[in-house]
């Protein structure tokens, strides 16, 4: 009998260290790129993706030695967009394509053992006498359902006396189908009436989905102008046409929120996408969207490379926040990427902000990006009141932080009934501890960084790292007892600063240590909207997004804190961050104020935000950039070399600093320390790229890197448009 001649397919494995794979197709299996497919690697097995042959290149694996793939996952093949995405990230991040390819698939749990998945519950039957563990099991799943393993998490127990909880049948378990569908959102559900300026700008973006061709809006409105309405729209349009959505968000903390608009206005939430999931949640979410089922997606940055079977339309709202870069791992920016995608796909991309980052409003002004302005805020309501309060002239009380007429401004809204939110970006009470009588500084052992005090934990903690340590009551060098002194403000020390002031307002405090879980954050809005909270004290966390009417005043407690450390964005970024906060002032029928503490009326970024004049703060920042050769008009990369062994960190940047290509277009500096010179017992060290706008950086640092061998310890990361340095 003559046998098929066997096919040749080319397989980007997943395992970073190893490049594409050839494996040839066995007769009775069918396959396309994009397809996943179970590979033999030695002795075990690996999923991979297969992928066009000319695209990648060939391991030189002579016919006669192919080993044939083992099975195909059933699952859609990824599309031909998606893998076009995955090879321009991974070659413009510097990437491995493996590791790209990876996030398109989340987690192999979501490909293999088919629709079904078991999880477990309590069931109810009489426990009679427990051990500790499995009581404290007990309290702490009530209404959960999950895998032993999450269930596990939860509980803080080994999954092994959950096991043993399941043979006593105080656990049962419950077959969950990964594929039963979600409710249907209903485009048409309640259409509010759009004010002409929104109409104008919906119908730009629905006429945009409508042709399917790729254009990227920049959604420029101020906060409150119905950015959210009026991309809603474009949302309905797709979802008319049959074709998916994706809502990018830059924070869970934001989702919660955004969900019940969302479900006001179709009548059912859409489907989220995030880390958190448990992974029945992301089977079903990850099948829905590959099938084609979910209509809408809502999610984080990794959402991106989620395959959807039939996308019409990506919105990346808040666009301008810096938490759509991701700093680890593949490190790219979901901003862009988004773009990319909505380039493959052809499809429009519309990134909302009020405070743009200064590289879409050059995008926009030099005609790659179509802006869309919504000027004024719905209702009528005026934007709020900015003051500027010099802290050399109105000098906080001794130990105090909020300058007289910003706590007057507190009393007066209390008074009234109306509430107050103070923003200071730093968790924590104190950045920094110290002895009084040794002056002995609490310090992080792996990070060159301060332990910051945590009181309402009683623990220092680094948040680089998350070492924490409860906090001493003695001086660890001296002995001496109380003596511990906190110095400068977190939002903690605020909280107590307006508890002491106003000992009957009642305050919230809001930051990542307080709004853990989605359901926190959903307890803060309810409390804020009930009038419940006076006083909001919170970082950054509580900048944007939020609604609350009866909010008319804002205090920004220091405004200088982002300006201070050189980074090439400070300006730019203390811009937006105060005008988000600002923005949360004044959105109902009562007008807002806002009162910002600095001791550099003068710099330019303040004066902007007193007197709102935002082009001019856009134009002059632009041209420093075009003096620095940053981006938009130049780019820059990092090399980021570091090991748990300082002299190796050192060596290793040293001599890829020692090869450095000289080019006419491309200086390096460096190596020096990086900023943050030891992170996670790791020490490191930097080098810059500054390049043109049109060189290209990625080949020049790939044909330096390439010839060089480190030892193992060292590694060695490259970070493409850097975010801070
Ligand atoms: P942005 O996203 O620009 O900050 P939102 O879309 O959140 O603005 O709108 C601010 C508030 O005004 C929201 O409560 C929203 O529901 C309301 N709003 C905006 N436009 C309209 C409209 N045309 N009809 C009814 N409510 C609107
Ligand atoms: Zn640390």
């Amino acid at each position: 009998m003559i046998q098929p001649p066997s096919r040749r397919i080319r397989c980007v494995v997943f395992n970073a260290a190893l490049g594409p794979l050839d494996y040839k197709v066995p007769a009775h299996l069918d396959v396309v790129p994009g397809q996943v497919v179970v590979c033999p690697l030695g002795p075990r097995q690996i999923l991979g993706v297969v992928w066009e042959e000319d695209r990648l290149p060939s391991a030189d694996v002579p016919e006669h030695k192919l080993r044939p793939i083992l099975g195909v996952v059933p699952v859609p093949p990824l599309g031909a967009p998606l893998r076009r995405l995955i090879e321009w990230t991974a070659d413009y991040y510097m990437a491995p394509l493996s590791a790209v390819a990876r996030m398109a698939l989340s987690s192999t749990a979501a490909l293999q053992g088919g629709s079904t998945v078991t999880e477990y519950r309590l069931s109810g039957k009489e426990p009679g006498r427990l051990t500790p563990q499995r009581a404290q099991a007990m309290d702490l799943l009530i209404d959960q359902q999950a895998t032993i393993r999450e269930l596990a998490e939860i509980a803080e127990v080994s999954d092994g006396v959950l096991r043993g909880m399941v043979n006593a049948g105080l656990l049962e378990p419950v077959t969950v189908d990964a594929d039963r569908p979600y409710p249907p959102a209903d485009p048409r559900h309640a259409v509010p009436d759009l004010t002409p300026g929104q109409a104008e700008v919906a119908g730009r973006l629905v006429a945009a989905v409508g042709a399917r061709r790729f254009t990227t809006f920049l959604l420029d409105g101020v906060t409150g102008s119905g950015k959210t309405e009026t991309y809603a729209e474009a949302i309905a349009a797709a979802m008319e046409q049959g074709r998916q959505v994706l809502v990018l968000l830059p924070e869970i903390a934001l989702t919660q929120s955004f969900l019940a608009r969302f479900e006001a206005r179709f009548g059912t939430a859409p489907v989220t996408w995030h880390s958190s999931l448990k992974s029945s949640e992301r089977r079903r979410a990850w099948r829905a969207v590959a099938k084609g089922e979910a209509q809408v997606v809502v999610g984080a940055r990794s959402a991106l490379f989620l395959p959807f079977a039939s996308l019409g339309l990506i919105v990346v709202d808040e666009a301008h926040e810096i938490s759509f870069k991701q700093d680890d791992g593949v490190r790219y920016n979901a901003r862009d990427v988004a773009v990319m995608r909505g380039h493959f796909e052809r499809i429009p991309v519309v990134l909302a902000s009020a405070t743009p980052a200064l590289e879409s409003l050059h995008m926009a002004s030099t005609g790659r990006y179509e802006r869309l302005v919504l000027p004024s805020r719905f209702g009528g309501a005026g934007l709020p009141d900015i003051k500027i309060l010099d802290l050399r002239e109105h000098a906080p009380e001794r130990g105090h932080w909020l300058a007289p007429p910003l706590v007057e401004g507190l009393r007066d809204r209390l008074a009234k009934g109306e509430q107050s939110l103070l923003f200071l970006n730093r968790r924590g009470y104190a950045p920094l501890t110290l002895c009084r009588t040794c002056g002995y500084r609490f310090q992080c052992p792996n990070c060159s960084a301060w332990l910051v005090e945590h009181r309402l934990s009683r623990r220092l903690a680094c948040h680089h790292c998350g070492h924490e340590v409860p906090t001493p009551h003695a001086c660890p060098e001296c002995g001496e007892p109380d003596c511990l002194v906190a110095c400068g403000p977190g939002v903690e020390r605020i909280a107590d600063e307006v508890a002491t002031i106003l000992p009957e307002a009642r305050v919230a405090l809001v930051t990542s240590d307080t709004l853990t879980s989605a359901a926190k954050a959903a307890e803060f809005v309810a409390q804020a909207e009930n009038k419940a909270i006076d006083v909001i004290v919170g970082t950054q966390l509580v900048t944007k997004g939020y609604h609350f009417p009866d909010l008319t005043l804002v205090g920004v407690v220091d405004a200088d804190m982002g300006l201070e450390g050189g980074d090439l964005r400070a300006a730019e970024r203390t811009y937006q961050q105060v005008a988000q906060v600002a923005g949360r002032a004044g959105r109902g029928e009562k007008p807002g104020e806002v009162l910002i503490q600095t001791r550099h009326p003068d710099a330019p970024v303040i004066a902007a935000l007193a007197s709102g004049e935002r082009d001019a703060f856009y134009a002059a920042e632009t041209e420093a950039r075009r003096e620095a050769h940053a981006p938009p008009f130049g780019r820059w990369a990092a090399i980021i070399v570091s090991s748990e062994d300082e002299a190796e960190a050192r060596d290793a940047a040293r001599a890829i600093g020692g090869t450095a290509p000289r080019l006419d277009d491309v200086m390096i500096l460096g190596p020096a320390p990086a900023p943050l010179s030891l992170l996670r017992g790791r020490y490191r060290y930097r080098l810059l790229v500054n390049a043109r706008r049109s060189s290209e950086v990625q080949k020049v640092i790939r044909q330096w890197l390439e010839p060089l061998r480190f030892p193992q310890g060292v590694r060695v990361a490259v970070d493409i448009d850097p975010y801070s340095f």
